[in-house]
């Protein structure tokens, strides 16, 4: 990947292009952040940048060997640790080396751009939590003691490190305590709270900001060939994530149809009006576990918007204009006496549809609890 792959962060990448000119790279780097920022595309293309034989001021050149072994994730000396869990091919002592073909193909899956849930339902484990396990730093402990292959630099990109074992990040510690030579590690964190100070102290710390609403605009405009204006609504919701973007962008029906249909299911629960709401929950039913599960989504995003509404944080509110329009007029019946219960209701509907429920059932249920809940008092 080259920097000119990425999108938006031209600060930042500026900044590591200067780290690498005057040879300053700490080899210890911690890129934090919120998700879909780009912090491992940044990650990949430093790597490549770094190690690149034909780098010129702005960009690695894409072509050299290096390069092209760095773009296709084999170059010998740039490794990559990441979460991993037992799955049906793995069964025992699941460890980042026993996936490489399967992360390469996500990663190529994602143009390197990967989230952790994604990744979890590429190796089709939607419900387990994966880690990176002291297997993984005995792994890199073996690789750092062995020589460079071709490169100037070995490269250690370490995604999620919120996601080390214990036992994983002190082994991990003792190698960043003494590093080889040339060695340049990238830890990857969307939560540094959870990792331990001893390692977060010894890296050299760089915030990577949500992307710029015009960069998503542009890009989403130039990948569809499409005008960048019929991109701004996807641009907005998306919140300076490129995946969400993406993922906005193509289901734009889907999510306008999630909005009739919350608009409408909020008004016949509101009028309590019971023959509505019957023929609602049996269209609602009838549209695929995946969409019901995307639609209360959507849902729980709208309450948590008419909140914020309340609190006059418009600011943080990202939504197309007609949604911003019934937001406003629908916040005032949301607030905190009821946010609660209707958020709480929503994420076990999604359960319940996870597990298999009568959808039929489940929404008459959830419709008459939103009916009490849309009467309560603030
Ligand atoms: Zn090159």
């Amino acid at each position: 990947m080259k920097f000119s792959d990425i999108i938006g962060q031209e600060e930042v990448k500026k900044q590591l292009i200067q780290s690498v000119s005057d040879g300053r790279v700490s080899h210890t780097q911690l890129f934090w952040g919120p998700s879909g920022a780009g912090k491992f595309a940044l990650a990949l293309a430093y790597a490549q940048y770094v190690n690149c034989t034909a780098k010129t001021i702005n960009d690695s050149c894409g072509k050299c060997p290096s390069c092209v072994k760095a773009s296709k994730l084999t170059h010998p000396d740039i490794h990559f640790i990441y979460p991993t869990t037992t799955t049906k091919q793995i069964k025992k002592d699941p460890e980042s080396g026993l996936f490489a073909d399967d992360w390469r193909k996500y990663i190529a899956s994602c143009n390197g751009y990967p989230n952790l849930n994604n990744w979890y339902d590429f190796l089709g484990v939607e419900n387990k939590q994966g880690l990176i396990y002291a297997r993984d730093a005995s792994d890199i402990a073996r690789k750092l003691s062995l020589k460079a292959y071709e490169g100037q630099y070995r490269i250690i990109i370490l995604w999620m490190a919120e996601k080390l074992h214990n036992t994983a990040a002190n082994k991990l510690l003792k190698l960043l305590e003494e590093p080889p030579d040339n060695t340049l590690f990238i830890l990857i964190s969307e939560d540094t709270e959870q990792i331990l100070n001893t390692i977060k102290s010894r890296a050299y710390q760089i915030k990577i900001n949500r992307i710029g609403l015009e960069d998503i605009k542009n890009r989403l405009a130039a990948l569809y060939n499409v005008r960048p204006a019929e991109t701004t609504d996807a641009a907005i919701m998306a919140n300076g994530s490129w995946p969400e973007a993406i993922r906005l962008f193509e289901n734009a029906d889907e999510e306008k149809d999630h909005f009739v249909n919350f608009q409408h299911w909020m008004r016949l629960c509101y009028s309590t009006n019971i023959a509505g709401l019957t023929d609602f929950v049996s269209s609602i039913s009838t549209i695929g576990r995946e969409r019901q599960k995307q639609f209360l989504n959507f849902a729980l995003h709208h309450y948590r918007n008419s909140l914020l509404y309340n609190y006059n944080l418009q600011d943080l509110i990202r939504l197309p204009a007609d949604e911003a329009a019934f937001n406003s007029k629908f916040a005032p019946f949301i607030h905190h006496a009821n946010l609660l219960q209707l958020t709480q209701l929503m994420e076990e509907g999604i359960r319940q549809i996870e597990r298999n429920a009568n959808a039929q059932i489940l929404f008459m249920d959830m419709s008459f609890d939103i009916v009490k809940l849309l009467r309560q008092k603030a």
